[in-house]
């Protein structure tokens, strides 16, 4: 997987440190580690900062975005459990770390950013690591992406103050989405699921996370809360 291996070898020890630190938070996943460990975080980010692309923390990534914290992405991936079959729709695609991980446990993942050129940033990395089954948009993520719905498995890497209803609407029968909702300081993340008979269930999984603003028709407006 992609071509500049001396690079990937120098940041080899980093995120081998980072897989610890991930499991020392509690995620004893090993299929789920080994991906953080087969999926090149610095490749996802803008030069300048990827010296520091194995730390657990969230960086900038231009556009006044971040990339998100990856024990938090590891946490949101053990909660969601996505499988082979799964069709899985991401809201703020980023740097496009995530829909690379996502890509490599789903069946295809359709991946929708507001900034065009994080967009487009993503796309070339992807491509340069030959991900086949990555479906990418620019728009409004908070009404999903309804071409494709229903989904079984959503996330949403934006903090919003309720949770959008197209994306419970594209939700498929045993599906579930995990998303930060809350204040534009502070967040819980909450799980969505709904059953095969269609009842939705709704419930904090984890209290107090950072995330930036989900903006859009049913999350924040552009001007401020
Ligand atoms: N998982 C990404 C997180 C990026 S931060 C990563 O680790 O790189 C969240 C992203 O959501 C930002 O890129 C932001 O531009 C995007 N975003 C915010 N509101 C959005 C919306 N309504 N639709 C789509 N993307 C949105």
């Amino acid at each position: 997987m992609g071509t500049d291996s001396v690079e990937d070898y120098r940041y080899l020890a980093a995120r081998r440190r980072l897989i610890e630190t991930i499991r020392s938070r509690g995620i004893e996943d090993l299929d789920l580690l080994r991906l953080f460990d087969e999926v090149p975080r610095h490749r996802f980010l803008p030069e300048g900062i990827r010296h520091r692309a194995y730390e657990d923390a969230p960086l900038p990534i231009g556009y006044g975005q971040t990339a998100s914290q990856p024990s938090l992405q590891a946490y949101v991936l053990h909660v969601l459990q996505p499988g082979p079959d799964d069709k899985i729709l991401e809201i703020g695609t980023g740097s496009g770390f995530l829909t690379a991980l996502l890509a490599r446990m789903g069946d295809r993942v359709y991946s929708v950013e507001r900034v065009r050129e994080l967009s487009t940033r993503a796309r070339k990395v992807l491509d340069e690591m030959g991900f086949p089954n990555i479906a990418l948009l620019v728009g409004d993520g908070t009404i999903g992406w309804r071409k494709y719905a229903p989904y079984d498995v959503m996330t949403v890497a934006a903090a919003s103050p309720s949770v959008p209803s197209p994306l419970v609407d594209q939700l498929a029968p045993g599906g579930r989405l995990v998303l930060p909702v809350g204040s534009r300081q502070e967040q819980d993340l909450v799980l969505v699921t709904r059953d095969e008979d269609g009842t939705v269930h709704e419930g904090t999984v984890q209290e107090r996370c950072t995330f930036v603003p989900l903006l859009g028709k049913y999350g924040w407006s552009e001007e401020g809360s």
